[in-house]
């Protein structure tokens, strides 16, 4: 569920009607609800209550840092996966046992920095980056804390860009290269090999292949006899764009908690997705319509730039006009709503039935609160769209929308060109 939703034909967030926003905020700019984000944190909170896990949001899903503190003041840890993640963590206030930091190509200055805040866990995936550890960490005069990042070689269903837990994707170590981790212990005295994890992929919706992967790991476990005390099960879950059955808080907690409850495991769960992506929605303005003798087209102040998921993974996003006048009823023509870009591939959505539609409309792209801002360019120089929160029934500008000036920071032209 979300907070986005009708009354009297107008789209609104929480209570506030988008139309009234929009007359303050110029179009494009993405909108999130904080009751919608924190309403899917406590859903997984509630659902996993009996076992207590760590729930790290992560970061890169959406990465604003009002997004971060809103989710830290609610009791949630973060899940990393570089220098810039951590930076933001640092101005979201949060608690730095709670960080976990994952991701295949730490570099040194990352590591150092992450280990001068003394966060949880690295999330280990592969032993040159295990030894960096090891060498700053003994610099440093530190132990670390270090899970390490199994493959577990299942295949969730899901776009193959975002299936993580394949054996032939980059992620995380084969289950013999972890044994051979665990049986040299002794040549990393600076570390605390501690925990396992595994992330096989995003926008699963259902909750066998992360059964799969946990007895996977489980078994493992046991057979070698390691012992650990933390096993994080990454993120994933799946959520609604538009036909999706994904499995529920309640039902991914049932199908999971058996197989985890004894193992007096303590759990690390990472989701982005499931907590940030339908709590945003992008909102943009119709720019011009035209007609071509194959097509109608609808062409909006957003493209491929600000929301990169249809073009690069064919992901469909419901889009819906802010308005819906008296009357008007949706066409039986199919049109195409696409950006300003010099692409073919940017487009928001194809052949979508949508209400007649003229310039200066406002639309709504839903669901665009996960890996929407957070993958955003400025490609074609086009300045980054702001991002507003609404809050108890008043909204807030939460990162201004960029400025020509912005485009060209840190450029210059040498005296030789000149
Ligand atoms: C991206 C990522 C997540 C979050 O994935 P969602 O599908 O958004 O839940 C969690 N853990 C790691 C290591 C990731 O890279």
């Amino acid at each position: 569920m979300h907070e986005f939703s009708f009354k009297d034909n107008e789209l609104c967030c929480e209570d506030i009607r988008l139309k009234d926003i929009a007359k303050e905020i110029e179009t494009p700019f993405y909108l999130y609800s904080y009751k919608t984000l924190i309403d899917h944190y406590r859903k997984l909170k509630t659902a996993f209550r009996s076992i207590n896990p760590l729930i790290c949001f992560s970061v890169k899903s959406n990465s604003n840092i009002a997004v971060l503190k809103a989710l830290v003041k609610n009791g949630a840890g973060l899940d990393i996966v570089s220098g810039g993640e951590l930076y933001r963590a640092r101005i979201a206030g949060v608690d730095p046992k709670k960080v976990v930091y994952a991701g295949a190509g730490k570099k040194s200055r990352e590591i150092e920095d992450a280990i001068r805040f003394g966060m949880l866990f690295f999330n280990v995936e592969s032993e040159e980056e295990l030894e960096e550890i090891q060498k700053i960490a003994s610099l440093l005069k530190k132990k670390v804390n270090v899970a390490i990042r199994i493959n577990p070689d299942v295949m969730p269903k899901t776009h193959d860009y975002i299936a993580t837990g394949k054996g032939e994707t980059k992620f995380g170590l084969d289950f013999e290269t972890v044994h051979k981790i665990f049986n040299s212990k002794w040549r990393y005295p600076n570390v605390n090999l501690r925990g396992v994890h595994i992330h096989i992929g995003s926008q699963i919706l259902s909750a066998s292949p992360f059964e799969n992967a946990i007895k996977k790991v489980l078994e493992f476990l046991k057979r070698y006899k390691i012992s650990i005390d933390y096993f994080n099960i990454g993120g994933g879950l799946g959520i609604i764009y538009s036909i999706e059955n994904p499995q529920t808080a309640k039902g991914f907690a049932k199908k999971i908690l058996p197989l985890l409850k004894h193992s007096k495991l303590k759990i690390i769960l990472e989701p982005g997705r499931f907590i940030s992506g339908n709590s945003g929605i992008l909102v943009t303005k119709v720019v011009y319509t035209k007609r071509t003798p194959r097509k109608k087209f609808i062409i909006v102040d957003i493209g491929m730039n600000d929301l990169i998921r249809p073009s690069l993974y064919e992901a469909y996003h419901k889009i819906v006009p802010v308005s819906v006048s008296e009357g008007s009823s949706y066409t039986s023509e199919k049109v195409d709503v696409v950006g300003p870009i010099c692409e073919s591939g940017d487009f928001l959505g194809k052949d979508r039935l949508l209400p007649a539609l003229v310039k200066g409309d406002l639309l709504a792209v839903m669901g665009a609160g996960a890996y929407g801002f957070t993958m955003s360019s400025n490609y074609n120089s086009r300045p980054r769209p702001a991002e507003v929160m609404v809050i108890n029934k008043r909204f807030y500008v939460v990162r201004k929308s960029e400025t020509y000036r912005d485009l060209v920071r840190g450029e210059s032209i040498p005296k030789v060109l000149r």
